[in-house]
């Protein structure tokens, strides 16, 4: 069920057109005028609804246009093509959510990141004024931490590349790209664009924003929320949670001016996957909970301009083609997978660390993608089994997680440069000393050594399984000048909390939400995640009120 109020407006679609990047877009009106079978100037107007690009022989742009004629229904009529339909373009952009009578108690949304943002987007837009508490700081003020942090500062706990507004999305390539299908998210990038982002988002196959221009997003975002009455406060951490008879009654809020209590009946659980401290609290608190698989490894590196030329051969550094990437993935002999994961072209690798004592890492990227290497996670799959989770221990995962951050902290030498070996020298298991060909970007710094000493040896040996086979698949990937950078180990949640069919956990009136909750994986996911949990919020109220 969605709330999408469709407009239709008639038009020619055309699918698959390939022409060659040298003079894309003239090349595509001819196209299209040719299997019109119309001249090109009886086009009245020609939108790019989609754009790919086909790399898989010679290198094609690949696009799907809705073109405007005179006399479309007559035009149609003459021609016999599949690839071509008479369509409306659907404008997605009449979003209504369900309403309810306003509740005693606001709704509360802990969380900035992209599931809280949209729930509270769902929620103001209802008339429901919702609390937005999020531990962080505003992206103005969370970028110069960050900064600080990269710079060999201190790191900032509550506000870091995983948390403050726009949640573990903030600092990253933002690829809206995602493996799941909702009818939202067409009306989710289109609010993005409103607040920002770039317009062709919209239209690209493979969308990205890129950190520079999230940062603007995200504060367009935040002003439009505060237009239609959210409450957002940032460096507002929830430390308790008050659960009466089953239900929620209120939540304990630190905050820069002191601690307070907030009585709420509906609060909606939008933490992200590195919310280690609510997790415990929440499961010592009994609502309900289960261990998931998820993956960890490393971060690859590699010069950009050789991936280029792996995929796009002479039209490497074409502008119309931009900067490469890539997606892989390969079945191992010991039964497990490995996969590339969060790819950034012409980016850098990032500390994502949000404990003291632990190295994390991750990437990003810039709009332009224009830095000197591609970076993207190695990961291995590993399932409740390997870090020992019972169902009294659904929550095993964080200190499977934490031990490898800390081990590849220490391997670093104790200040946050992360431990980093050529891939030649990881295949030889010998340490390395220095790079190769390959820079690495991430700062604060990394030292060379092995990474063998702070991987479990069954995700060792199944990265060295893994490179080789992927070197088959994307030539140059297994080079031994490409940089592995550890550890790599927030690329998902390690816990669910369990759903019941309303939406709530097992303790009414929560509404677990987005990644952290372990029912979303990605930017536009877990927004749209955010906006379902939300319209459950509202029947809720809804109820209540008959
Ligand atoms: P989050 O974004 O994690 O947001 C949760 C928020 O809750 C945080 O801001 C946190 O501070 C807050 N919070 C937690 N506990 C409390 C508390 N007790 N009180 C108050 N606030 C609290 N995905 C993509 O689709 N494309 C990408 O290119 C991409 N790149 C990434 C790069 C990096 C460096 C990282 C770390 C992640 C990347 N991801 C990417 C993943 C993506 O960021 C997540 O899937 C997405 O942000 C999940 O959204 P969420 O709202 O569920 O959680």
């Amino acid at each position: 069920k969605t709330h999408l109020r469709k407009e239709i407006q008639p038009l020619i679609r055309i699918e698959n057109i390939k022409v060659a990047p040298e003079g894309a877009m003239a090349a595509l009106t001819g196209e299209a005028a040719r299997l019109l079978k119309i001249p090109a100037k009886s086009i009245v107007s020609m939108d790019v609804v989609r754009r790919s690009i086909d790399a898989r022989e010679d290198v094609k742009l690949v696009y799907t246009v809705e073109v405007q004629v005179r006399d479309e229904e007559k035009i149609f009529k003459r021609i016999h093509n599949p690839r071509i339909s008479l369509t409306g373009r659907k404008k997605h952009n009449n979003y209504n959510p369900p309403m309810s009578p306003t509740p005693a108690l606001p709704p509360v949304v802990i969380g900035a990141g992209p599931a809280g943002l949209f729930a509270a987007l769902t929620l103001a837009m209802a008339g429901l004024r919702p609390i937005v508490l999020e531990q962080g700081q505003a992206v103005e003020e969370r970028k110069l931490s960050v900064d600080t942090f990269w710079q060999g500062g201190d790191l900032n706990l509550y506000s870091n590349v995983q948390f403050g507004e726009g949640g573990a999305g903030a600092f990253s390539d933002g690829k809206l790209s995602t493996g799941t299908k909702d009818a939202y998210h067409r009306w989710i990038l289109e609010q993005m664009v409103l607040a920002g982002a770039p317009e062709e988002i919209l239209v690209n196959a493979q969308p990205h924003i890129g950190t520079d221009k999230l940062y603007a997003m995200l504060i367009g975002l935040r002003r439009h929320l505060q237009s239609l009455g959210a409450d957002i406060r940032f460096s507002h951490r929830v430390t308790d949670y008050a659960i009466t008879d089953g239900s929620i009654t209120g939540l304990h809020v630190q905050s820069p001016d002191g601690s307070y209590d907030l009585p709420a009946s509906t609060v909606m659980l939008c933490l992200g996957h590195s919310a280690r401290d609510s997790f415990q609290l929440l499961h010592e608190k009994g609502v309900s909970m289960e261990a998931k698989p998820f993956s960890v490894g490393v971060r690859i590196e590699h010069s950009q301009k050789q991936c280029d030329v792996a995929q796009y051969k002479q039209y490497a550094g074409h502008p119309a083609l931009g900067a490469a990437t890539y997606k892989l993935s390969c079945h191992l002999e010991n039964g497990r997978s490995a996969y590339s994961f969060c790819v950034c072209p012409g980016g850098q690798v990032v500390a994502a660390a949000s404990e003291a004592g632990g190295v994390v890492t991750n990437g990003m990227s810039t709009f332009a993608r224009d830095d000197k290497n591609i970076n993207g996670g190695l990961l291995i799959n590993i399932t409740p089994d390997d870090y020992g989770a019972t169902p009294q221990n659904p929550i095993a995962g964080i200190a499977f997680q934490r031990k490898l951050e800390q081990d590849a902290f220490a391997l670093g030498g104790s200040d946050y440069k992360a431990p980093c070996q050529r891939v030649e020298d990881f295949l030889l298991n010998r340490p390395s000393t220095k790079c190769g060909s390959v820079e690495p970007t991430y700062r604060p710094g990394v030292v060379y050594t092995d990474l063998h000493q702070c991987l479990p040896a069954f995700v060792s040996e199944s990265i060295a399984q893994a490179l080789p086979l992927l070197g088959k698949r994307l030539k140059g990937y297994d080079d031994g000048d490409a940089l592995l950078t550890g550890v790599e180990t927030r690329s998902s949640s390690p816990v669910r909390i369990v759903r019941e069919k309303n939406g709530q956990s097992s303790v009414e009136g929560l509404f677990p939400c987005g990644e952290g909750a372990g029912y979303a994986g990605g930017i536009l996911s877990a927004a749209a995640d955010g906006m379902r949990q939300a319209e459950r919020l509202i029947y809720k109220l809804q109820g209540e009120q008959v």
